[in-house]
């Protein structure tokens, strides 16, 4: 293998590609690489295939559930109403944004913010019981379509000129989840990605050399475990690394049912490249394909501790979340949004740094308070309007910088100063993180991720 091929143009990793550390992981002593299949090693081109999915699934409503036909023309395919992280609450139709406390930051219903009373009076008495049937929790990239054409049949639900099956906002969801559903089990999304496989999956030309560096550590072995199906999981492993992919990847888990997968005790089923079953067994051996199986098996096949083995995945609860509870697996999460994140704070960086600034300033106002107090105990009227001058400048350089990242809900991290429950997710599950799988190109195969400092808040104007 030509080394200086692979390490040519990964010498410096652009910020927004950097791999970022919760907890260390030292790759030197890591055996096993894991990785999901979609959204992960298959980076999908999402505007196609959200509205792919967007598409089928106002298809199956209409064709199948009883949905008018005049519903596709008013209807608007709109990603950026939903964002990664969010809550929907399936009783209202409303959309919320939560932060690390499970206190409602945002609460959209349709494209309308809901004012601020009637989100206090629902939202406020309690902390948000995130695991309440009602609560559906947008884990991954793949759900954002399926929560937009909610959002949608939300907004016209009550329209004079439409007449849905049901206005009843809980069972509008189970419809549109049923939709899409059926575009997975009744293949139309898969054969639609597989037809026009280059335009669906644009390749990244870093990340073959991302796996070929991981495979220069003697004895390292690399794995895939996804749930999805084994004919549509060959195909791309084909197209993303050539017919040679075997070379790469030493053992193939399809339909692993994850997260389900660390507890079960499903069998392995061999299967030939033809997805044909050929014997089923309880341990897996190397080189060969699976479906099912279970976390116990596989451990049996690595004959060793769970903190030798990385694995890669974009679902923050099935592939990060549930792994983390269940084994001693070291995780990486892809989160693809980072990157876009990334650079436009990169580009906004003195916009973001005036922010913080002046925040720091409307705090020190609030300590002079007391000694700003004329003989009625009120607050002198000079300090005051200071204050909501500062306060107002505070809210509309907030409101501008969120609105780059998102109009509707700005930061996937952040609601004002706080962390949101999402990233705080991410923080807690995930030892790595970043915004692509060829990210790894620019690291090598020994790396040893490490953050020399983790701060906590009294630390922080101390050793930062
Ligand atoms: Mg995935």
């Amino acid at each position: 293998m030509n080394y200086k091929n692979l390490i040519e143009n990964t010498q410096k990793v652009p910020y927004e590609r950097k791999i970022f550390v919760n907890h260390p992981v030292v790759m030197d002593k890591i055996y096993y690489v894991g990785f999901d299949l979609d959204w992960t090693l298959a980076d999908y081109s999402r505007n196609k295939v959200w509205q792919l999915i967007f598409n089928l699934a106002t298809d199956y409503l209409i064709d199948h559930l009883g949905y008018p036909k005049k519903l596709k023309t008013l209807i608007t395919y709109n990603p950026k109403i939903i964002h990664r992280g969010l809550i929907i609450d399936t009783l209202r139709g409303i959309l919320l944004k939560v932060n690390a406390y499970r206190y409602v930051g945002k609460a959209l219903k349709g494209e309308k913010e809901l004012p601020q009373e009637e989100k206090d009076r629902i939202y406020h008495t309690y902390p948000l019981d995130v695991t309440a049937k009602n609560f559906y929790w947008l884990d991954t990239i793949f759900e954002l379509p399926e929560a937009n054409l909610y959002s949608e049949l939300v907004t016209i639900s009550n329209r004079d000129n439409i007449s849905l099956p049901t206005c009843n906002f809980r069972k509008i969801f189970e419809d549109v989840r049923k939709a899409v559903d059926s575009t997975h089990a009744n293949g139309s999304l898969h054969n639609n990605i597989l037809s026009n496989i280059e335009v669906m999956i644009p390749k990244d030309s870093l990340l073959e050399t991302a796996i070929k560096r991981l495979i220069l550590h003697p004895g390292r072995k690399l794995f895939v475990l996804t749930n999805s199906y084994v004919y549509y999981t060959l195909a791309v492993l084909e197209y993303l690394f050539g017919s040679n992919w075997s070379n790469y990847f030493s053992l193939i888990v399809c339909q692993a049912d994850k997260p389900k997968f660390f507890k079960n005790k499903e069998p392995f089923i061999e299967v030939d490249k033809n997805g044909r079953e050929i014997r089923k067994t309880g341990t897996p051996e190397w080189g060969k394909i699976y479906k099912g199986g279970n976390f116990t098996g596989l451990m049996q096949l690595f004959n060793t501790s769970g903190d030798r083995v990385l694995y890669v995945g974009d679902h923050i609860y099935g592939d990060i979340l549930r792994v983390k509870l269940a084994s001693t697996w070291n995780t990486l999460l892809i989160i693809k949004e980072l990157e876009e994140e990334l650079k436009i704070i990169l580009q906004e960086y003195s916009e973001f740094v005036r922010m913080v600034e002046l925040r720091k300033e409307l705090v020190s106002i609030r300590m002079e308070y007391d000694n700003e107090l004329d003989n009625t105990g009120t607050v002198k009227s000079k300090t005051a309007i200071l204050y909501k001058e500062l306060r107002n400048r505070v809210k509309s350089v907030e409101k501008e910088l969120q609105s780059k990242l998102n109009p509707y809900w700005g930061s996937l991290f952040k609601i004002g100063s706080t962390r949101t429950l999402f990233a705080q997710q991410v923080e807690n599950f995930a030892s790595l993180y970043t915004s692509r799988v060829s990210n790894l190109a620019y690291y090598g195969s020994r790396h040893f991720f490490t953050i020399p400092i983790d701060p906590m808040k009294h630390e922080l104007e101390i050793l930062i």
